[in-house]
């Protein structure tokens, strides 16, 4: 039998926060994990997962039109693509590398290199 919607175990994908979670349902379409009310209701997306995106788009400046709208969450905050274009310079090197030593080069390549697969 599967949990209620509100009672799903584990952590929200977002702000990492536990408690009533219900489904992921956001933009990163294949991705099952848990969310938690505070983050469905802002439409937040994880940090993580958008900063990888924004690689693989080019950088931020090349996807600036689809992702303007974008809503994260950075502990102790939510922050908007403002802020997501700070945090990505701040973390995307350090994210590429450790790709790179648990992956190899080839992923990290891809993911830096970009590929055609928007965000949308
Ligand atoms: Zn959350």
């Amino acid at each position: 039998m599967h949990p209620p919607e509100d009672a799903l175990p584990g952590k929200c994908i977002v702000c990492f926060s536990r408690g009533k979670l219900r489904r992921y349902a956001g933009r990163i379409t294949w991705l099952r994990a848990s969310i938690c009310p505070a983050c469905h209701s802002r439409q937040a997306e994880p940090l993580s997962f958008i900063l990888l995106l924004i690689s693989m788009n080019g950088g931020p400046d090349a996807c600036a039109d689809v992702a303007a709208g974008v809503v994260s969450y950075s502990a102790p905050r939510y922050v908007g693509w403002d802020d997501i274009r700070v945090l990505y310079h701040e973390q995307i090197g350090d994210m590429l590398s450790l790709i790179e030593a648990e992956l190899g080069p080839d992923y990290a390549a891809a993911i830096r290199t970009g590929r055609p697969q928007r965000m949308h």
